[in-house]
C-alpha cells in the first residue's frame, strides 16, 4: 500500500484533478458552429440560435415550453417573476446559494426546510410546517439531479393554492417515475453553466408547460421579445447567440458525456463501496440520470472525519470538494425567516464530499482516485494525528 502524500508519499497526481471539469465540443465542431456565426453576423437579441437551442430542450424534455435564458440564477428571478410570486417561497437550506439569492433579487423572502437525508431534497412533509399566510410557492431543488418529491409537492401545492416551481440546475435528463424532469410544478429552471453537464459557457433555460406562463416567461426575459403587457417588469435575462451555440454543440454530446459520467460513477462506486464509514449517494434504480456528480457521505468510521479525508486528497492532488455551506447560515439570509434548526442539512454539510467526474477525467484518473482515498483510509490514524485539518 503506498504511503499518502500528506505523510510524505508522492502525489496521485502531478497536476490538480478538479469537480467540475468542463465538457467541451470538439475543436472542429466549435469551429464550424462560430465561422458561420460571425458570417451571419447576429450575435443577440433572439437570433436563429436561440430559436434552435429552446426547440432542442423543448424536444428533448417533451415540454410545450423552453426558454433559454443568460444564466440559471437569473433563470429562477424572472420565474419567479412571471409566475407572480410575493412574500414567502418556502426553499430547502441545503442547495447552492444561488437558488436562495435569487428569491431575494425576485423580491421575496426565502424560508428554509430541512432536507431528506437518503435523497438531500425537500419533501412534502418537511415543506408544510414551514407554509404560512405569507406563503406564494415552494421552489425545490432536484439536487444532483435527483427528483425533489414532485408527486409529493405537486399534491402539497394544490392542497394550499401555491405555485410550484423547480431548480432543476443539475437535473437534465433524469427522470422521476420515467417522466423527465422539466414537466413538473409551474416551471423548472435548467443551467448550462460551464461546470454542469450541459455547458453553454454560462446559459439557462426555463421550461413549463403552462401556455400563459411561457409568455410571460418570453416577456420577462427580454426587452425585445413577447408581448410586453404580459408581465409588470422585464429584465434583460437572454442568452446570446455565442452561448446558444455552445449549448447545442454540448447538446450534440450529452449522450456520449451522460455514458462517460456513468462509466466515471460506477467505477468509484465499485471502487469505494466496501469502505466503511464512506456512504455512496446512489441514484434511483430503473430511472434515467445523467450521473454528473459523484457524491459521498464520509462518517467519521472510516478513521477520518470528512475534513481530514478531503484534506488528505488534496495533498495528492485531487481536489475533492464539500458542499454546501447551509444557506440559513449564510450572510443574505441570515435573520431573514424564523430561526430554525435544520439537522439534516448540517449534517451533510460536515460529511459530504464530491469527487472528480466528466468528460474530462478518464478511467485512469478514477483508479488513481480510488487508489488514493484506499492508502489515505488504511493510514488514516497516522493521517488524524497528522493533522492535517
Ligand atoms: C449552478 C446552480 C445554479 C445557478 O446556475 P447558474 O447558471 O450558474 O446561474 C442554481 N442552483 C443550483 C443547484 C446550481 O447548481
Amino acid at each position: 500500500m503506498r504511503l499518502p502524500a500528506c505523510l510524505g508519499g508522492a502525489p496521485a497526481f502531478s497536476d490538480p484533478l478538479h469537480v467540475g471539469q468542463i465538457n467541451l465540443p470538439t475543436w472542429s465542431a466549435f469551429e464550424a458552429g462560430f465561422r458561420a456565426l460571425f458570417e451571419r453576423r447576429f450575435y443577440a437579441n433572439h437570433g436563429p440560435l436561440e430559436k434552435e437551442l429552446d426547440a432542442r430542450i423543448a424536444g428533448i424534455l417533451g415540454v410545450r415550453h423552453a426558454v433559454s435564458v443568460a444564466n440559471g440564477t437569473v433563470g429562477l428571478m424572472v420565474a419567479a417573476r412571471a409566475l407572480g410570486l410575493t412574500g414567502e417561497v418556502v426553499a430547502p437550506s441545503f442547495t447552492f446559494s444561488g437558488t436562495g439569492e435569487a428569491l431575494i433579487w425576485a423580491g421575496l423572502q426565502p424560508v428554509f426546510c430541512d432536507v431528506d437525508p437518503q435523497t438531500h431534497c425537500l419533501t412534502a412533509e418537511l415543506v408544510e410546517p414551514a407554509i404560512s399566510s405569507r406563503t406564494s410557492a415552494i421552489l425545490g431543488v432536484h439536487l444532483w439531479g435527483r427528483p425533489c418529491d414532485p408527486d409529493g409537492l405537486e399534491t402539497l401545492a394544490r392542497r394550499y393554492g401555491l405555485k410550484l416551481f423547480f431548480d432543476g440546475a443539475h437535473a437534465i435528463g433524469c427522470t422521476h417515475r420515467g417522466r423527465l424532469l422539466g414537466n413538473f410544478g409551474d416551471a423548472e429552471v435548467i443551467s448550462f453553466h460551464a461546470t454542469k453537464v450541459v455547458n453553454g459557457a454560462e446559459g439557462g433555460c426555463i421550461v413549463t408547460n403552462d401556455d400563459d406562463v411561457a409568455d410571460r416567461l418570453r416577456a420577462c426575459r427580454s426587452f425585445h421579445d413577447g408581448a410586453p403587457a404580459a408581465v409588470d417588469l422585464r429584465l434583460n435575462a437572454k442568452i446570446s447567440e455565442a452561448q446558444a451555440l455552445m449549448a447545442l454543440l454540448s447538446l450534440s454530446d450529452l449522450p456520449a458525456n451522460v455514458d462517460a459520467n456513468r462509466d466515471r460513477y460506477k467505477q468509484y462506486r465499485d471502487g469505494l463501496v466496501g469502505l466503511t464509514g464512506i456512504r455512496f449517494v446512489d441514484y434511483a434504480a430503473g430511472e434515467a440520470s445523467n450521473c454528473q456528480y459523484v457524491v459521498v457521505e464520509v462518517d467519521p468510521a472510516c478513521g477520518l472525519c470528512r475534513d481530514e479525508l478531503m484534506l488528505a486528497l488534496h495533498a495528492e492532488n485531487i481536489l475533492a470538494r464539500d458542499y454546501f455551506v447551509p444557506l440559513h447560515h449564510m450572510p443574505p439570509f441570515q435573520g431573514n425567516g424564523p430561526s430554525v434548526e435544520l439537522p439534516v442539512a448540517d449534517h451533510l454539510a460536515r460529511t459530504l464530499m464530491q469527487f472528480p467526474t466528466g468528460q474530462a477525467v478518464g478511467a485512469a484518473d478514477v483508479a488513481g482516485v480510488i487508489d488514493a482515498v484506499r492508502a489515505i483510509l488504511a493510514h488514516a490514524p497516522a493521517v488524524a494525528e497528522k493533522g492535517v485539518s
